[in-house]
């Protein structure tokens, strides 16, 4: 990974930390459901307000590290607006991203903000905080009313 990249991923996390974007609760909403990342102690909320397959609002709650609550801003705008199934294909290419390996060629242009996410894998412990609220995601649309942890 080149320095450029790796700026750009701690400027990213650092400014949706301390202002994240869809924070709070959403006056009506179809899908809720909490995430857990038992090794750092990561726990947030995903509300979603979804109408003919279109996820109109969506947002998160709760407490976590830094990389966590970046990660559940970034995935509120990415989906935000888009029919389910974008929304599925964008949380398989985050899930590339972060699980490919790092000599890996990865095609930053068409990821855009996620691409920066290509600099968690520095920190192997790190993934599953980046990754719980794309997981908690995926699992409120498939209504699986259980809590999502990422240690699995
Ligand atoms: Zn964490």
């Amino acid at each position: 990974m080149d320095n450029e990249l790796d700026d750009l991923y701690q400027q990213v996390i650092l400014d949706h930390n301390k202002n994240p974007r869809n924070f709070g609760s959403i006056p009506i909403k179809t899908h809720s459901l909490k995430g857990h990342n038992p090794l750092c102690g990561d726990l947030i909320t995903i509300n979603l307000l979804i109408e003919n397959d279109v996820i109109k609002d969506i947002s998160f709650e709760g407490n976590g590290c830094a990389i966590s609550k970046a990660s559940a801003s970034i995935m509120t705008t990415l989906v935000k607006g888009k029919t389910v199934q974008e929304a599925m294909e964008i949380f398989d290419q985050f899930h590339e991203l972060i699980t490919s390996d790092m000599d890996e060629e990865i095609d930053t242009e068409n990821l855009g903000k996620i691409a920066v996410f290509a600099g968690v894998k520095q920190y192997p412990s790190r993934i599953k905080c980046a990754n719980l609220a794309w997981h908690t995601l995926k699992n409120a649309i498939e209504n699986k009313n259980s809590v999502v942890t990422t240690d699995k």
